[in-house]
């Protein structure tokens, strides 16, 4: 298995204070459902956000090797830090509303963007 190590973690605050960290491979990532800022923003502006925090959008779905295309800036929670909310892009099956697994990190090139403390 391959954990997470905290030395891995990148920060940086150029956009906004935002913070962006890269996840290893193994990263266990679980969608955050019913965050508020869900609904005043749409999909779009979530990949956007991501898009200028990160400088690009990558081609396919990071988790569990799908082969879909990454289409939404999806909201998650990353398993070693279960008090925020992270945006990873996603494919429209991860990503959906009814999936509640953790998922896997498989692309080692997968890049988080926080986006905001969890509501519970
Ligand atoms: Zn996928």
């Amino acid at each position: 298995m391959d954990f997470y190590s905290r030395r891995e973690l990148q920060h940086s605050n150029e956009m906004e204070g935002a913070t962006k960290v890269k996840l290893r491979t193994g990263t266990e990532v679980q969608n955050v459902r019913g965050t508020t800022s869900c609904r005043s923003f749409g999909y779009d502006s979530w990949k956007q956000l991501y898009e200028g925090a990160v400088g690009n959008w990558p081609d396919f779905c990071p988790v569990d090797y799908c082969t879909r295309n990454a289409i939404y800036g999806a909201h998650v929670r990353v398993h070693f830090n279960r008090g925020g909310v992270w945006i990873i892009p996603m494919c429209a099956k991860h990503n959906h509303y009814t999936n509640n697994d953790w998922m896997t990190i498989t692309d080692s090139n997968t890049i988080a963007v926080y986006a905001e403390k969890e509501h519970t």
